[in-house]
């Protein structure tokens, strides 16, 4: 299973990786938490994003990128993976088709996890106080779904033009949630399955 899970900050995303990859037995990527390890551990890698994640910018592609190509090359992604995060630019986006490309593998599917901003706004103040993130800061918080509009929001539509996409309702208990993504990967895939029939 090679999964993608997309959507705004707050969504959920983190959440829900964590137990779909368990379900698929894949490991559960996430690009901002590879850079959180990375700026605790004050690493060149963490040095070099810590503005760009303290402001709520992206951290550039070439960084993005190379971080990501490096992980998926490591042994435990051979049967699968679960990105969070990642890709969140047009570049992420070539990147990772090339990678994939070099491999001679596909994505299986694309979850977009989605969310009235209101509800995202609350949610991640709310996370702010249980968890203390730097970037959790209301203007801050702003700035990324801002960024998350302009720059990522769109990507949706080029998954959804290759028929990879699934739109799913990120409100509710993470156990709704959760089943509403498993439904949403199973229908895909016996659509797929009834197209593909002779
Ligand atoms: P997240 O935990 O996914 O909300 O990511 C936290 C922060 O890490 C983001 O606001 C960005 O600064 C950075 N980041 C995570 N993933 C990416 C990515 N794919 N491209 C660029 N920056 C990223």
């Amino acid at each position: 299973m090679r999964l993608l899970l997309m959507g705004p900050p707050g969504a959920g995303k983190g959440t829900q990786a964590a137990v779909i990859a368990e379900r698929f037995a894949v490991p559960a990527i996430s690009t901002g938490d590879i850079f959180r390890a990375n700026v605790t551990q004050q690493t060149a890698l963490g040095v070099a994003a810590q503005t760009y994640m303290d402001a709520g910018e992206y951290v550039p592609d070439e960084i993005t990128n190379a971080m990501v190509a490096a992980r998926l090359a490591e042994r435990d992604c051979a049967g699968g993976f679960l990105l969070d995060g990642y890709p969140r630019t047009p570049q992420q986006v070539v990147e990772l088709d090339s990678l994939l490309e070099l491999t001679g593998v596909g994505l299986d599917a694309v979850v977009l996890l989605d969310a009235d901003p209101d509800e995202l706004v609350s949610r991640l103040l709310a996370r702010s106080e249980e968890q203390g993130r730097a970037d959790d800061t209301e203007s801050v918080i702003r700035r990324r779904l801002e960024v998350y509009a302009a720059e990522t929001g769109p990507l949706a539509d080029s998954y959804a033009e290759r028929d990879l996409l699934s739109r799913v309702d990120g409100l509710g208990t993470v156990d709704e949630v959760t089943e509403r993504i498993l439904a949403a990967l199973t229908s895909m895939s016996s659509q797929r399955t009834a197209t593909s029939a002779p």
